[in-house]
């Protein structure tokens, strides 16, 4: 057999409405192929893309698209990382630790 196939794979945001592809540069570069899933949740995350959950059940959003959940009161926030230290996020990217500005000004004020 003379031919080899080999499958690779990339990551897409899975925000409704956005197609963009992980690539290797910051900003829209050429889309990145990589060998295994794996891999490619590993440069997702150096590139600034947030894994939600494992295998491939696992989602993914692009540095635009970030989801900030308060671990006190459960609401969901769509936003870039930015957004989150603007408005006074707690560790927006930690899951299960991350606080929401109101509830950070409600601790404060125990
Ligand atoms: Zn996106
Ligand atoms: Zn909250």
């Amino acid at each position: 057999m003379s031919y080899e196939a080999k499958s690779f794979c990339t990551i897409t945001c899975d925000q409704p409405g956005c197609d963009r592809h992980l690539s290797d540069e910051w900003d829209y570069g050429e889309i990145g192929w990589y060998p295994s899933m794996g891999h490619a949740d590993e440069a997702a995350q150096d590139n600034g893309w947030q894994v939600k959950g494992d295998g491939i059940h696992a989602k993914h959003y692009c540095p635009e698209h970030h989801y900030a959940e308060c671990s006190d009161c459960g609401c969901l926030e769509l936003g870039t990382r930015d957004t989150f230290e603007r408005e006074g996020w707690i560790d927006p990217d930690v899951e299960g630790s991350a606080i929401c500005p109101d509830c950070a000004k409600r601790g404060e004020g125990r």
